[in-house]
C-alpha cells in the first residue's frame, strides 16, 4: 500500500486516496474473488472508466464481465436484466463502480440473484419490524461487494440499502438487507474530476443533506450525530472548492469522504426532504441530489420549531455569525445560489400538479417520513411540496 492511502475499517474496509483504483486487483484477491461481474453504465463507459478497470483486473488474471445497461434512478426491469445476465455466468462477486444509480443497482442485483423476491421480501416499508437487527435478517450468501463510487454524494457505498424505482407502479422502494454492506470501499478522488459542476453541486448538496437529515432525526445516535456535524464542517468548507475546482484533489478527497460518512450518519435517520423527493424521483424522473438541494430549505423551515438545537451546532461548526434555524437556512439558501442550484422545483419544469399524489407517496416512504422531525401529514407534504415549486420559503 502506497503511503497516502489511509485505511480505516469502519464500519468496513475503506481504502481512500488518489489511484486507490489501483488497489482493485490487490482487494479482489484478498477477498478470493476471481470472478466478477463488473457494474457500471454507459457514461464511465465513455469516460473510459469502466474499461480502465476491467483491463487492471485483467492484467491480474481476475476474470471481469461489464453490465453497463443501468439506468439513472434504476428500475426493478433493470435489476432484473442485471440478474438474468449474472446468473448466466459463475461470478463469486460484484463490483459496483459508478454513482448512485449504479451501486444501487449493483446491490441490488446481488441481492436478487441470492432470493428472486427479495425486492418485495426486504422493501423497507415491511424489513424495519420484521428484522429489527442485523443478526434478524435471513443469512442469503449475497456475493460480495466491492464497490467504488464515481460521485460524491449518494453514500450508497457505505449503506446497508438500495433505492429501486418499481417499473410499473413509478415509486421508489428502499431495500435492505445486513448483507448489503460493501465488503471493501475504495474512494478514488481521481474518478470524481470529471464530473461537471452542476453534478458535483448536486451530488454534494445530496450528502449535505442526508448530513443535517441525520443530525436533526430525534433518533438517538450520538455517533451518527458526531459524524453528521463533521461531514457538514467537511462540505461547507470543500464543496464550492470541488466545484470551482474541479482537479483539486484534495477537494475531491474530502467531499468522497463527506459523502461516505454520510450513510453511516443517517443510521440515524433521514427526513422529509428524502420522503418527498423519493416520490418526485420516481414519477418525474429528475436527479435526486438535485431534488434534495432544491427541498432543503423548504422543509427546515417546515421542521424549525423542532430543530432548533441540532442547528445550533451546525451554526458553529460551520463558522455563522447567527445560531437561529433562520441563519443556518441563510446559509443553505446561499451556498445553493453560489453554486448555480435553482431556487424553485418550478425552474425545473415542475407545476404543482399531483401534489395530493405526492404527499401521499411522501408519507408512506417510511424509511425518510418516520425519523422527520415532526410528524407531518400528507397534506403537510403536499403544502411543502407546493411551497418549493413556487418559492415561498417564509411559510412553513
Ligand atoms: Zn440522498
Amino acid at each position: 500500500m502506497t503511503s497516502h492511502i489511509h485505511y480505516w475499517n469502519y464500519p468496513t474496509e475503506i481504502y481512500a486516496g488518489e489511484d486507490a483504483l489501483g488497489l482493485l486487483p490487490s482487494v479482489c484477491k484478498q477477498q478470493h474473488l476471481r470472478h466478477l461481474f463488473l457494474v457500471s453504465d454507459q457514461g464511465l463507459g465513455k469516460l473510459g472508466i469502466s474499461a480502465r478497470a476491467k483491463a487492471l483486473l485483467e492484467a491480474a488474471d481476475i476474470q471481469v464481465t461489464l453490465f453497463e445497461d443501468v439506468q439513472s434512478n434504476p428500475t426493478t426491469d433493470n435489476v432484473y436484466a442485471g440478474v438474468a445476465a449474472f446468473q448466466a455466468g459463475r461470478f463469486d462477486g460484484v463490483v459496483a463502480l459508478g454513482g448512485g444509480s449504479v451501486i444501487d443497482a449493483a446491490k441490488a442485483i446481488a441481492l436478487v440473484s441470492r432470493q428472486a423476491t427479495a425486492l418485495s421480501d426486504f422493501d423497507w416499508n415491511v424489513a424495519f419490524e420484521k428484522y429489527p437487527s442485523l443478526g434478524s435478517f435471513p443469512r442469503l450468501g449475497v456475493p460480495p461487494l466491492i464497490i467504488i463510487p464515481t460521485t460524491a454524494g449518494t453514500g450508497s457505498e457505505l449503506s446497508r440499502e438500495a433505492v429501486i424505482t418499481h417499473s410499473a407502479e413509478q415509486t421508489k422502494h428502499v431495500v435492505t438487507h445486513a448483507e448489503l454492506l460493501a465488503r471493501v470501499v475504495l474512494l478514488d478522488p481521481a474518478l470524481t474530476t470529471g464530473l461537471p459542476a452542476h453534478l458535483t453541486a448536486a451530488t454534494g448538496l445530496d450528502a449535505l443533506t442526508h448530513h443535517i437529515e441525520a443530525l436533526v432525526s430525534p433518533l438517538y445516535h450520538p455517533m451518527s450525530a458526531g459524524i453528521a456535524l463533521e461531514g457538514i464542517r467537511l462540505i461547507s468548507q470543500f464543496l464550492p472548492l470541488a466545484v470551482k475546482e474541479p482537479d483539486n484533489m484534495a477537494a475531491r478527497t474530502q467531499m468522497l469522504v463527506a459523502s461516505a460518512m454520510a450513510a453511516v450518519a443517517f443510521q440515524k435517520g433521514l427526513g422529509g426532504v428524502h420522503a418527498i423527493a423519493h416520490a418526485l424521483g420516481a414519477r418525474y424522473h429528475k436527479h435526486h441530489g438535485l431534488l434534495n438541494a432544491i427541498l432543503l430549505p423548504y422543509l427546515l423551515k417546515a421542521n424549525a420549531a423542532a430543530i432548533e438545537e441540532p442547528l445550533r451546532l451546525v451554526a458553529r461548526v460551520v463558522g455563522l455569525p447567527g445560531e437561529r434555524v433562520d441563519d443556518v437556512i441563510d446559509w443553505v439558501v446561499q451556498l445553493r445560489q453560489a453554486l448555480g442550484i435553482p431556487h424553485t422545483l418550478a425552474e425545473i419544469g415542475m407545476t404543482g400538479e399531483e401534489s395530493d399524489l405526492i404527499g401521499a407517496a411522501a408519507v408512506a416512504d417510511l424509511s425518510s417520513a418516520d425519523t422527520n422531525p415532526i410528524a407531518l401529514t400528507a397534506d403537510d407534504y403536499a403544502r411543502i411540496f407546493l411551497n418549493a415549486v413556487h418559492g415561498r420559503l417564509t411559510e412553513s
